[in-house]
């Protein structure tokens, strides 16, 4: 069985298709789904979690977990009302993680000041509701600025609370991915993983330990390579899954098993998640 831990599930681009998409899913071999709760915008945050509440409950469906969170390009709008509903959104069993959440230097949607506010709010609330965080970061080529600030912030505000969390769509260098393990937390490899410049970030994955790794989609984007530009999808994560265990030197199978095992660990899940 494999997991792809973070998937846009609510993505209007599934409007049509989201149970058939599920269903293929669930026959590619996935047994989970961790549904990211972001929205376009924090009023849209519930959305993961309705979709655990309208497909938990039907069969030959993967099983949905959902995440809460305000986007970096958001954080404006990290409003004293917007926090109180990732509060009460995180208090729900089905919403295992707070994110994705932290810093983006790429685009800037929002000051760095304001990112910095709106991630340390978020590590907060994270921590008082005992919720492992997955984190996004992403810095302008060339630069390691926001990894920097990124593991200032993790240091003072999110080391304490001993929760660790996820690097989401892990897209940086070796250094970063050791930070990120000392810091408890778990490196997730994404659909670029395939493409054929990013051997630099094959070779980081080659140095991973596997109790380290999770795979994930982050559809509806980055598709892997076989189909790359088209609408992502949880299925496709079997691809991804198949290049880092190429690089790993182990079998499909031993990947499936580890990342699903590292999941299970970080969420304090049961072993039995799938269905
Ligand atoms: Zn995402």
């Amino acid at each position: 069985m494999l997991i792809d831990s973070h998937a846009h599930l609510d993505s209007e681009r599934y409007a049509d298709d989201r149970a058939a998409m599920l269903a293929r899913a669930q026959e590619a071999g996935v047994g989970a789904v961790l549904a990211i709760g972001i929205g376009e915008e924090p009023a849209e945050m519930h959305q993961a979690l309705d979709l655990c509440r309208e497909f938990n409950d039907k069969p030959g469906m993967p099983r949905l977990y959902a995440s809460a969170g305000i986007y970096p390009h958001n954080t404006a709008e990290a409003t004293p009302d917007a926090l109180a509903k990732l509060d009460g959104l995180l208090a729900e069993p089905e919403v295992i993680a707070c994110g994705e959440i932290g810093f983006d230097y790429y685009h800037e949607g929002a000051s760095r000041e304001t990112q910095r506010a709106g991630l340390i709010a978020q590590l907060e609330i994270a921590a008082a509701r005992r919720r492992p965080i997955l984190i996004h970061c992403r810095a302008k080529d060339g630069m390691t600025d926001a990894w920097h600030d990124l593991f200032e912030v993790l240091d003072q505000h999110w080391r304490p609370a001993g929760l660790g969390g996820v690097m989401h769509c892990f897209s940086g260098e070796w250094e970063q991915a050791r930070r990120s393990l000392d810091l408890g937390f778990l490196v997730s490899f994404a659909g670029n993983l395939t493409y054929p410049k990013a051997q630099p970030l094959r070779d980081v994955a080659a140095r991973m330990p596997l109790d380290g790794v999770l795979v994930e989609t982050d559809a509806p984007w980055l598709a892997p390579a076989p189909n790359r530009g088209k609408r992502n999808e949880p299925a496709w994560v079997a691809q991804t899954a198949h290049v880092l265990a190429g690089v790993a030197g182990v079998s499909d199978k031993e990947i499936a098993e580890v990342t699903t095992k590292n999941f299970q660990r970080l969420f304090g899940l049961t072993p039995n998640v799938g269905n």
